[in-house]
């Protein structure tokens, strides 16, 4: 039995029309650095994606430095001050290469409070959506605050691009196994050329901000993502009302962080008294593939850092799934889940109460 895919939020599936333009791409592939009229072609196919993608998600194409996926793009533009400032939710590719950050707080509904913040001279991560809970964060706001105190502002997008518009801050990271694209794919929009400092050194591609053989094939894949999500502006919508659809169907669910705005595509559902592990084991086996929020990384569940800065125990944080939904998400996938939650629910609840 084919698994009810609902884990878009640690990857999404390789959309068709990515899967088609890599092949294209891969015929004859050269490397986009040699002279020859090969290498001059995968050279071509690489600028057409970075302008594609730059079009898609609104930045200048020389603003694109492409990398090996999100947590590469984020270290790259951590790197570039000696001084940083990251909020409490931050993805652990932040949390990991910040080292000894200062720490931002969160409210009760996982949204930043930037407070007696002072970011003078320092370099300030904010996610836009939050993987966990799908979290909308004030970027914007944050961005003024940020700009006003003398600071410069990080945004890991990787939950939001080709969702949402790109945050306009110094530094965005975004990933293209998220949206459609294949993983081991990303870039970093740099706004702020100025003193960057490349990480990586060598044959000087990427104008020298990142150097080593552009992942050709990835980055035709990753525009050619984008180009069908562009071409379906009404899937996010669809996505929503789906979302929207399981959340009411779920008595007995908290939905965590449900009163700030968020992401149309994550849900992330609390079932008192029933350990996280317990429920996804219960829906794997029923057929569904969902996650607790820190699972990405080690395929192991420990209790999120996400909620319990939000304010949850460590028991109550581990007692929380994430359900999340893509462009291909149906009707009847998610009146599945929510049967099967209902009488896991019915039968584990029961039993923990
Ligand atoms: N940031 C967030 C919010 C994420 O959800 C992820 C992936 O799980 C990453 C960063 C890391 O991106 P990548 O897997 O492309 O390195």
């Amino acid at each position: 039995m084919t698994p009810i895919y609902l884990d878009w939020a640690a990857t999404a599936p390789i959309d068709p029309a990515a899967v088609a333009a890599m092949a294209e791409a891969a015929r004859g592939w050269a490397n986009p650095s040699s002279v020859h009229r090969a290498g001059r072609r995968a050279r071509a196919m690489i600028e057409d994606g970075r302008e594609r993608i730059a079009r898609h998600l609104g930045c200048a194409a020389e603003q694109l430095v492409f990398t090996s996926g999100g947590t590469e793009a984020i270290g790259l533009a951590l790197a570039q001050a000696p001084a940083r400032i990251v909020s409490a939710i931050e993805h652990e590719a932040v949390r990991a290469q910040a080292g000894g950050a200062a720490v931002i707080p969160v409210d009760a509904d996982g949204v930043v409070d930037l407070g007696g913040v002072d970011p003078a001279g320092a370099l300030v991560a904010v996610m836009h959506v939050n993987n966990e809970t799908g979290v909308i964060q004030p970027v914007a706001e944050v961005a003024a605050r940020v700009r006003a105190g003398g600071g410069r502002l990080l945004v890991d997008a990787v939950q939001s691009a080709g969702k949402l518009p790109l945050p306009d801050a110094d530094f965005v990271a975004v990933s293209a196994h998220k949206l459609g694209g294949p993983p081991g794919v990303g870039a970093l929009v740099v706004r702020d050329p100025d003193g960057f400092v490349a990480t990586q050194r060598g044959g000087g591609q990427e104008r020298g901000f990142r150097a080593g053989t552009e992942n050709g094939p990835g980055i035709v894949g990753f525009a050619a993502a984008l180009d069908a999500r562009a071409a379906d502006a009404g899937w996010l919508a669809r996505a929503e009302a789906l979302r929207d659809r399981l959340e009411a169907r779920l008595a007995g669910a908290e939905v965590i962080g449900g009163a700030a705005p968020r992401i149309g595509t994550i849900s992330c559902l609390r079932l008192p008294g029933v350990a996280a592990t317990m429920q996804l084991m219960t829906l794997d086996l029923a057929g569904f593939a969902v996650s607790a929020g820190p699972a990405c990384s080690s395929g192991t569940v420990r209790p999120s850092h996400v909620l319990t800065a939000m304010g949850l125990s460590p028991a109550a944080a581990g007692e929380a799934i994430r359900v999340s939904m893509g462009w291909s998400t149906t009707g009847a996938e998610v009146d599945a889940l929510a049967d099967a939650w209902t009488a896991m629910a019915a039968r584990l609840g029961r039993r923990a109460a």
